[in-house]
């Protein structure tokens, strides 16, 4: 069947090495998501070989600033949607995997690029480069049926992007990790056209200064947003943020940016109307308007859909109902991100390791849709599929309950909620607070 199907796909080049044995996982991914997956199947007692196809040349996702902001020297799309200047917006005493904190720097919110140091420390800590595959894009993920039984493997191939070769390779399970922040919302809005104006989405922001005496409207007040907001006005002539919001829910504390209302529509020359009938003029837009879900590497019969904001046919957010082989790591929003890779890893790990198994299919089936129900019933529109929030801590108890192992400590959805807070009430100061973690439950601003 192996020659088969090697055969069938005529690929450039066909590797079918160590990783077509019984027990292979594929990660797809070397990001924060990819790494604690990498760790837990590469442990001494793992019984699975583990490769991490990264597309990449280098490991760290997100964290690691690209100079570039669309497509980069060797073709690639541009993943990371990081910026200069960018402070976290969790403190690092529970922004870390659990069990491997960041040195002790004297600022809880640390710069960017001590997060990218952390990763390669960890990386270099548990060995993980010399299972990643670097400049290695999937570009197809597909079931199929290896014996005459109901087994389901993984076929994927993958393309090097330094020598133009494609692999094909076959696994037991999947670890999906390529991270939901590289493919930018931009709303429709009327008059894109005639607007003279530059237009841009926060996935290409890099620094503050091109925006050096403009007027700036930044759009939406997500993290982003008010981050990439305060910046600008530092350098700006004037910046003004659009959301929907109530304004007294962000204290811009005297900074000069104005909140407005949503945009109704832009207007030739550099001419922007709000909703609430105000009109003004913008020598630039910045989109902080998110990010959509996507998966163009898995083939339809994987049974993976998305409207780019809700995922499915998922068990817990997490584990493909159609083939529980396959798990898609980070969907949950308003979370410890960190914490919950670590925590979703081991739980794939448990399953893949046959510690547990999953409900049946119907069951998971009735538990999506009360899921879908809840929420509809709770007004939350198609952005707030994953969301938890409020609802972190019972999420984390669930899937540590099912799998048997630790749950991510109370502490850190308290202080997680608390500085998520914060960001609001407290935008322009809340990183010069300072915490100690005192036990499981309790911290200590110092
Ligand atoms: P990513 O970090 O995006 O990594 C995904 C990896 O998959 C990338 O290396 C990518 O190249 C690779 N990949 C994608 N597709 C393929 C493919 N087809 N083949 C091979 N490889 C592929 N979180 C916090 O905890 N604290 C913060 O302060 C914080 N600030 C943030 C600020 C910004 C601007 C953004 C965008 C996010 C922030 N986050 C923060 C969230 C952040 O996304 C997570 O911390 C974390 O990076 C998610 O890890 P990930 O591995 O899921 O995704």
């Amino acid at each position: 069947k192996y020659t088969a199907l090697r055969n069938f796909h005529s690929s450039k080049s066909v590797s079918m090495d160590a990783s077509s044995k019984k027990g292979a996982i594929a990660v797809i991914g070397a990001g924060p998501a990819g790494l604690a997956a990498a760790r837990y199947f590469t442990a001494e007692d793992s019984p699975f070989d583990c490769q991490v196809f990264e597309q990449g040349d280098d490991l760290g996702g997100t964290w690691r600033l690209s100079e570039f902001v669309d497509t980069d020297d060797k073709g690639r799309k541009v993943h990371s949607s990081m910026y200069k200047n960018l402070r976290t917006n969790l403190p690092k005493e529970i922004m870390c995997y659990p069990d491997f904190p960041f040195p002790t720097y004297p600022e809880s919110y640390v710069p960017s690029e001590k997060v990218l140091k952390y990763l390669l420390d960890f990386a270099s800590h548990y060995q993980l480069r010399k299972i990643i595959k670097f400049n290695r894009s999937v570009v197809q993920v597909r079931p199929f049926k290896k014996n005459d039984d109901d087994t389901v493997n993984w076929e994927i191939k993958t393309r090097d992007y330094l020598t133009d070769e494609e692999f094909t390779d076959y696994f037991e399970g999947v670890a999906v990790c390529n991270g939901h922040h590289s493919e930018p919302v931009i709303p429709e809005i009327e008059g894109k056209q005639e607007f003279d104006g530059f237009i841009m989405h926060s996935h290409a922001y890099r620094e503050s200064c091109p925006f050096k005496g403009q007027r700036v409207l930044v759009v939406g007040a997500g993290p982003s947003g008010l981050d990439i907001a305060l910046e600008v006005s530092k350098v700006a002539l004037r910046v003004s943020l659009s959301h929907h919001l109530k304004s007294s829910q962000i204290n811009f504390k005297g900074k000069s940016v104005q909140q407005v209302t949503d945009i109704l529509r832009l207007a030739p020359g550099k001419r922007v109307e709000f909703v609430d009938g105000t009109k003004d003029e913008f020598d630039a837009i910045i989109y902080c308007t998110g990010y959509k879900n996507s998966f163009p590497f898995l083939h339809e019969d994987c049974k993976i859909t998305t409207d780019g904001f809700g995922v499915e046919p998922l068990y817990k957010h997490m584990i493909n109902i159609e083939h529980p082989t396959m798990c898609l790591t980070g969907l949950v929003t308003f979370v410890c991100p960190f914490q919950l890779l670590d925590l979703q890893a081991r739980f794939f790990y448990s399953l893949m390791s046959g510690k547990f198994q999953c409900a049946d299919k119907r069951e998971m089936y009735r538990e999506l849709k009360a899921d879908q129900h809840w929420r509809r019933n709770k007004g939350y529109g198609p952005r707030q599929a994953h969301k938890l929030g409020a609802l972190q801590q019972e999420y984390y108890d669930e899937l540590a309950k099912i799998a048997h192992i630790k749950s991510i400590d109370v502490v850190v959805s308290k202080l997680g909620l608390e500085s998520t807070k914060r960001i609001y009430s407290d935008l322009c100061s809340f990183r010069e607070a300072k915490f100690k973690l005192l036990d499981d439950k309790n911290y200590l601003e110092l």
